[in-house]
């Protein structure tokens, strides 16, 4: 029986149910570091949990089931993640690289990947020829879709027909819109890259972070490199991203819904200068997201008149939180500038958008009238200050 994604949220297809793990609704925390062998020569399938842990296997099930894929990689943070994947590759290896990653990725690549010997061509890949930056030692193209923060749309199944052709892995960061939303393997991604801290896991509780893939011979890779380099998420965290991906569905859809109405009205403020959000149709990726991605997501991006009103939001709000991160049931608000993009160099940063009067929002569950409000007295009070 094929089943749909709010009830892969909470069951694994074809799940048993003969009574293992005394019938136990709720996945047990395997807190167990080792295993006793039943004989010489024997194992239970779990020998030590650096390699594999059973809470671990069952998240990574849940996970592989969600993206469509064939196996999944839980790790103790999306940047572990991100560093494990970068394993893959040799000294000499060309990544062709979205210019507006997440800050931590730009990071890792530019201080970690490249003294490790591999190149990076940092380019927009949602307006320019990817095909154009190919060499002979490219190996991989590594997007976002949406970009963090400023919601750039990259056509996935075209550039997947690029990768293809050339032989490259399509990596694709799937973070922001969370396999509630969008399945890039089923658009011709070759691993999918995912921050569990945010929608996954969803509470702003717990580190997390998945690679997910439905090609074998990679599977096999990334299971040797994550026996061998051991970031393997701990079994407890593991239970926790479980429990939060159990109400991924309702979170999303709500989160999503009290975004739009937050652009909406963010358009109607004389001092929001632009408001960037693909769920509204002026969107410039608006049409491919309908295509390609079954929601818009909850994070928007806008702009004021000037820094000093950016910064005043940012000393005001109380409901709605000052603070990194994103995808979990609390709104938070960003100011990249500073936060999230300060490692990136400043050239990079302005010449992907991100100027000084920059916010970012993660629209989270609250009543979509009480962050209303709060935002409008907040405005007022700015524009009526001396
Ligand atoms: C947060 C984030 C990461 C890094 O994940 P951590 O869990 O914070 O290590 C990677 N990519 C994107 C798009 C993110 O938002």
């Amino acid at each position: 029986m094929k089943i749909g994604i709010n009830t892969k949220c909470l069951h694994i297809e074809n799940e048993k149910t003969s009574g293992e793990h005394f019938g136990a609704i709720s996945y047990p925390i395997y807190q167990t570091a080792t295993y006793a062998h039943p004989g010489v020569g024997q194992s239970t399938g779990y020998d030590y949990s650096r390699l594999q842990n059973p809470t671990r296997a069952h998240l990574e099930q849940v996970m592989a089931s969600l993206e469509n894929g064939i196996d999944a990689f839980a790790l103790s943070s999306g940047m572990a993640a991100i560093t494990l994947l970068m394993e893959l590759f040799a000294p000499g290896d060309h990544i062709i690289a979205d210019a507006d990653l997440y800050g931590g990725s730009i990071r890792l690549f530019r201080n970690v990947s490249e003294k490790n010997g591999i190149t990076f061509s940092s380019i927009d890949c949602y307006r320019e020829n990817v095909e154009g930056y190919i060499k002979e030692n490219t190996k991989a193209i590594y997007i976002e879709t949406p970009t963090n923060p400023m919601m750039n749309v990259t056509d996935i199944d075209a550039v997947a027909k690029i990768a293809q052709k050339h032989k490259l892995l399509l990596i694709v960061d799937n973070t922001f819109l969370s396999p509630y939303y969008q399945n890039p393997l089923d658009l011709g991604a070759d691993i999918v890259v995912h921050s569990g801290t945010k929608y996954l896991g969803g509470h702003n509780d717990t580190l997390a972070g998945f690679l997910v893939t439905n090609r074998e011979d990679i599977r096999e890779k990334l299971r040797f490199l994550i026996k061998t380099t051991g970031a393997g998420l701990a079994p407890f965290d593991c239970w926790l991203i479980l429990r939060g991906i159990k109400t991924l569905g309702i979170r999303m859809e709500r989160a999503q819904k009290n975004a739009l109405e937050i652009a909406k009205w963010l358009k109607q403020q004389r001092a929001v200068t632009r408001v960037i959000y693909p769920g509204l149709p002026e969107h410039p990726g608006h049409e491919i997201m309908k295509r390609q991605a079954r929601g818009f997501g909850a994070m928007l991006t806008f702009q004021l008149q000037s820094k000093e009103f950016a910064l005043a939001i940012l000393e005001k709000v109380r409901l709605i939180k000052f603070a990194e991160s994103l995808g979990g049931v609390e709104t938070l608000i960003t100011y990249p500038t500073s936060q999230t993009h300060a490692d990136v160099p400043k050239e990079i940063r302005e010449n992907n958008g991100i100027t000084e009067e920059t916010l970012r929002l993660s629209v989270g569950i609250e009543d979509v009238e009480d962050l209303i409000t709060e935002l409008e007295t907040i405005f007022r009070e700015i524009e009526t200050a001396p």
